[in-house]
């Protein structure tokens, strides 16, 4: 992929800060509204940790139909509230060795990695598109994904809880932050329920079966709001191939049967993240192959 520099200068990522004139880190080969400080950088990644713990919350109480609020965390083993101390991201799970103080039963690892996943995206997020009102957003979205991801591997739905406002909260932010257009959000919500709408249509006619539902359509119709049509178009082929790859490589391992049913949500998420970050390169490259 051919990498341009867009100002000619050595170090595209490094910047100086044109207030205090100290290095600045950033991810993005063009300039955005306002880079980021080392210490600005870290503090993103903790906000992004503690975020992931309330993540958490959201992915086991959602699709039970419970409150996030209360009651305040407990083991899921022996049901003792967890004390403060031992509800610090990924720090008191490895302090503990992924075990209940009270109890001594296994916690699973899925808490310290979705915590660690939130932190790291926070991190790129910030790195890539600046302190920003539409990094507000993107922070927003990114935690929208991180849920229908983990909910569709462990219970094969998509909550419209999540995927709903999302879409209307996708819309809302193309009218104030004007990158992707409102014009172009609306048709990328249109875009991307359609396809899967007429993916799914297609798949039950010709293999007698469902492959995607409507979570699926909400979903994508989310990214699209948030993204825009060239990028949704993008996040649904990147998902397509990997799901198709993933599980023409699980059935010859012998892991899945072709009667299995694979959540399609994790990979239009994985798809997504993909487009956000790279997809005006993947594109522009897609574009010069065509030429
Ligand atoms: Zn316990």
């Amino acid at each position: 992929m051919p990498f341009k520099r867009s100002n000619g200068s050595k170090r595209a990522h490094q910047r100086a800060c044109r207030a205090c004139d100290e290095p600045v880190l950033s991810l993005s080969k063009y300039p955005v509204e306002s880079v980021m400080h080392a210490e600005e950088a870290i503090f993103s990644a903790l906000v992004g940790l503690v975020v992931g713990s309330f993540l958490n919350v959201c992915i086991h109480r959602l699709p039970k139909g419970e409150s996030l609020v209360r009651p305040a965390s407990r083991c899921p083993v022996c049901s003792v509230p967890i004390r403060w101390y031992d509800n610090i991201p990924v720090l008191s799970f490895l302090l503990l060795g992924g075990r209940c103080r009270g109890c001594g039963g296994r916690i699973s690892w899925l808490y310290p990695a979705v915590e660690a996943l939130t932190g790291m995206l926070f991190l790129l997020i910030m790195l890539r598109f600046g302190l920003g009102v539409r990094s507000i957003f993107l922070l927003i979205f990114i935690c929208g994904l991180v849920v229908v991801t983990f909910i569709d591997l462990d219970h094969q739905i998509i909550p419209h809880a999540v995927t709903l406002p999302g879409i209307l909260l996708g819309l809302i932010a193309s009218f104030i932050t004007g990158d992707p257009s409102p014009r172009d959000a609306a048709a990328g919500a249109l875009v991307g329920a359609g396809l899967v709408y007429l993916v799914a249509v297609y798949a039950e006619v010709a293999f007698q079966r469902e492959s995607m539902g409507g979570g699926d359509i909400n979903l994508l119709a989310m990214i699209g709001a948030f993204l825009g049509w060239r990028q949704v178009l993008l996040s649904f082929f990147l998902a397509v191939g990997a799901g198709a790859c993933l599980s023409l490589l699980l059935i010859a391992t012998g892991v899945l049967s072709r009667k299995d049913r694979i959540p399609f949500g994790p990979f239009l998420a994985l798809g997504a993240v993909v487009a956000l970050f790279g997809g005006d390169d993947l594109i522009n490259w897609y574009w010069q192959l065509l030429r």
